[in-house]
């Protein structure tokens, strides 16, 4: 826990969030301003800054972190065609500095990203 970082705020239920799913290891809750018709973030209770802070002992977390993002699309209308994303830096878009996958939905997805 970083007393300074939102999403180890919004696991402590200090700030409120809209949540699909939490489990000892993992929440996942509606992105704020959501950037397709169906928007939500995955993130492990453990605090990581982001792939690029992981060690060997967060790959099962992360693997989990990505079978709940894909089960939780299916249980929330996405079905199977949606798009994950990690963030890691800044200059990549990274805003807060806590993992978290974005799985984005619900619209025609396009290629390259932005
Ligand atoms: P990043 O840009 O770091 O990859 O993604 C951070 C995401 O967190 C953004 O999509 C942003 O909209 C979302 N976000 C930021 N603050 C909050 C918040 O307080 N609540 C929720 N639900 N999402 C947030
Ligand atoms: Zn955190």
């Amino acid at each position: 826990m970083d007393p300074n970082c939102l999403f180890c705020k919004i696991i402590n239920g200090d700030i409120p969030a809209s949540k699909l799913y939490e489990d000892d290891d993992v929440m996942a809750f509606w992105d704020i301003s959501p950037q397709a018709p169906k928007h939500f973030l995955v993130i492990p209770r453990k605090h990581i800054a982001g792939p690029g802070a992981m060690g060997s002992e967060d790959e099962q977390l992360i693997g989990k972190v990505l079978r709940i993002g894909a089960k939780l699309a299916r249980e929330n209308g996405i079905g199977d065609g949606f798009r994950v994303v990690f963030n890691n830096g800044a200059e990549a878009g990274q805003t807060v500095f806590h993992i978290h996958m974005h799985v984005l939905g619900g619209r025609t997805m396009t290629w390259p990203p932005g």
